[in-house]
């Protein structure tokens, strides 16, 4: 590993923020590290986490070839959590609202989501976009 940074935006290195999430040694202890993390495993182009991380019921229809093919197409250009609602350590379901930009045909938008997350046996999930 090396120090470059975090691609989820919190200035700390990779390795000491959702790299250990994206490796499987560790798991996020909030829904917005979940969050991060899923933005960061996008950037990474992660697939494998990104259906690891989906509510265990709905990973059968997770389309592999299509969210690689989206993740590959976009040049992430950052991620902002406005705002996150429960989803702490102690919390059993959380929504995060956020915004990811990325370029796609030369044009720079705006993905903004307001996320809802759940936990079962001690793993936060990513259920839906509200
Ligand atoms: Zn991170």
């Amino acid at each position: 590993m090396t120090d470059r940074a975090c691609p989820c935006g919190s200035g700390a290195a990779l390795e000491i923020c959702c790299g250990p999430f994206l490796s499987g040694a560790a798991v996020p202890p909030t829904a917005e590290k979940l969050m991060r993390s899923r933005y960061a495993a996008y950037v990474l182009q992660n697939i494998d986490y990104l259906k690891e991380t989906l509510w265990p019921k709905y990973q059968d229809g997770f389309d592999t070839v299509a969210t690689a093919k989206w993740a590959a197409e976009n040049h992430w250009a950052g991620l902002a959590v406005l705002e996150t609602e429960k989803g702490g350590e102690a919390d059993r379901d959380g929504t995060v609202l956020f915004e990811a930009k990325y370029l796609t045909g030369g044009e720079l938008k705006v993905h903004r989501e307001l996320s809802r997350f759940r936990k079962k046996a001690g793993r936060w999930y990513y259920i839906e976009a509200l």
